[in-house]
């Protein structure tokens, strides 16, 4: 249960790079009603969730399901890396034209961690390293107040541990 307050229909958008453990919180927020995932939706679309060039059929998807559940009013975890400021952009907009609350997650555990955990996934599932690196840098630049100051209504520090990942206080809101 996040330890955040959360309202009803609130977009929560996971911002950190790759084996940063988005979908492993994703699986322990019990007061969200559906998790949106673009590894999943890439798997649907393409059969291999690894699969790159299915990305932007996935996004689309994606992006048809999150104004189909915001229109209904559901609370959403975006489960994918949304490092790029465009991208969240898009999202704060998203959200505003709905009048939702947009909350970001951020997930930022040391690069070397997040490399470790890269390597020891599925050979189809892991990010190339250079990637890795460019999207933990720009994870780092997404600091609270940048993400304040694109339009999120909270930022949280995710804060991953051995037995899940808990809410450090050190989060804005
Ligand atoms: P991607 O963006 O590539 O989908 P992700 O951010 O969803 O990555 P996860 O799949 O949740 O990352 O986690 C990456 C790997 O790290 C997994 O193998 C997971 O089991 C492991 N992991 C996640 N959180 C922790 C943790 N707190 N301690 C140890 N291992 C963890
Ligand atoms: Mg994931």
């Amino acid at each position: 249960v996040p330890a955040y307050d959360l309202a009803p229909g609130t977009l929560l958008v996971a911002v950190g790079p790759g084996a940063s453990g988005k979908s492993t919180y994703a699986v322990t927020a019990a007061a969200v009603d559906v998790v949106l995932c673009l590894d999943s939706l890439r798997r649907e679309i393409g059969g291999d969730e690894g699969d790159q060039s299915v990305t932007p059929a996935a996004v689309e998807r994606q992006n048809a399901l999150l104004e189909q559940h915001l229109s209904d009013g559901a609370t959403v975890f975006l489960d994918s890396t949304n490092v790029e400021p465009h991208v969240r952009a898009q999202l704060v907009e998203r959200a505003r034209r709905r009048g939702r609350p947009i909350v970001a997650l951020r997930f930022l555990p040391d690069l070397d961690t997040c490399l470790t955990r890269n390597a020891q996934r599925p050979v189809n599932r892991q990010v190339p390293p250079d990637t890795l690196r460019w999207q933990h840098d720009l994870a780092r630049e997404a600091t609270p107040d940048a993400l304040l100051r694109e339009g999120f209504t909270a930022v949280h520090h995710i804060e991953p541990a051995p037995t899940g990942a808990t809410v450090s206080d050190d989060a804005l809101s």
